[in-house]
């Protein structure tokens, strides 16, 4: 479903060199003895050594008795579900910790919430202030899954989510289909595609979702790794001007790169047909079972989150 206004980081504040003029930040809240131990003494299941840092992690299941908790608690160890989940995110949306290029927003706490709803999931500023989040989840949702898909489509969403939590969206001016975008972008690159996915090339480039994730994906293949990594940035420091925007990050305007992508889906098309029916030929002359099964498609969701 669409982002709610005000549920994506604040950038935080640009400091000038003129820094005695700017006014302090102020401390942070204090945080008990246990939270301030070194990352050495953390569990061995936690991180790499160039793993971004985690954020308070919190996991609260609102109905227990829910046929979708069960299935939640049973498909994944949640910890380590939002750990991963966390870790996708600031490794494909940032450069490394100690780069300057790139500037993790300062989110210090998600909360998980599974509790029965409509819809599939959202993600929001916890009602203390924008840097606590909450990823809402549906248990109705996750109890509906087909069983063998559960684990990656509960870490699919959670992956999408989580985007949410880190990503920026220009002063709330970007437009939701890009903020969507590179949340599926994020959710691709991590493995986490459902098999219903599409490339769809008709429309607008900002439909959102896999859509523009997918047209993302095709940008940064073009342009080079970390062109999403640049988009995010650009949508840290600055209002989002469609023209500036595109024209700064990929020196054309965002029209003619959606009706480029377009051409390149359409010979990437015929190239896969032209190959399939090549391939048909040899099934004809050798048929085998397990071609026939390969093909078999999954069952599809189609539920947005
Ligand atoms: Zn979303």
């Amino acid at each position: 479903m669409p982002i709610a206004p005000g549920t994506t980081p604040v950038p935080p504040p640009v400091f000038m060199p003129q820094a005695t003029s700017v006014p302090t930040p102020s401390p942070l809240p204090h945080r008990p003895k246990e939270a301030q131990k070194p990352i050495t003494s953390e569990p061995a299941t936690s991180l790499k050594k160039d793993a971004f840092a985690l954020p308070t992690l919190r996991l609260e299941v609102r109905d227990l008795n829910h046929d979708g908790s069960q299935a939640f608690l049973s498909s994944v160890v949640a910890s380590k579900a939002l750990a991963e989940a966390v870790q996708n995110v600031l490794r494909l949306l940032y450069a490394s910790p100690k780069s300057p290029t790139t500037t993790v927003p300062p989110t210090r706490s998600v909360t998980l919430i599974l509790r029965g709803m409509g819809g599939v999931a959202y993600t929001t500023g916890s009602e203390l202030d924008s840097d606590h989040k909450e990823i809402h989840f549906s248990l109705d949702y996750i109890n509906g899954i087909a069983t063998e898909r559960k684990k990656h489509e509960i870490m699919g969403v959670l992956t999408h989510e989580m985007v949410h939590c880190y990503q920026y969206n220009a002063f709330g001016t970007c437009p939701g289909g890009l903020i969507e975008g590179i949340a599926d972008w994020v959710r691709l690159n991590s493995d986490l595609s459902p098999p219903h996915w599409k490339k769809v090339t008709s429309g607008k480039w900002d439909q959102g979702y896999q859509n523009t994730g997918y047209f993302l994906q095709y940008l940064e293949e073009r342009f080079g790794p970390g062109l999403v990594q640049r988009a995010n940035e650009k949508l840290r420091i600055a209002r989002y001007h469609e023209k500036e925007f595109w024209t700064e990050l990929c020196g054309r305007p965002v029209e003619q790169l959606w009706g480029d992508y377009g051409e390149a889906m359409k010979t990437e098309q015929n190239t896969k047909e032209e190959e399939e029916g090549i391939l048909v030929e040899k099934e004809d002359a050798a048929p085998s079972v397990e071609s026939a099964a390969a093909k078999k498609k999954e069952p599809s969701t189609t539920s947005k989150e």
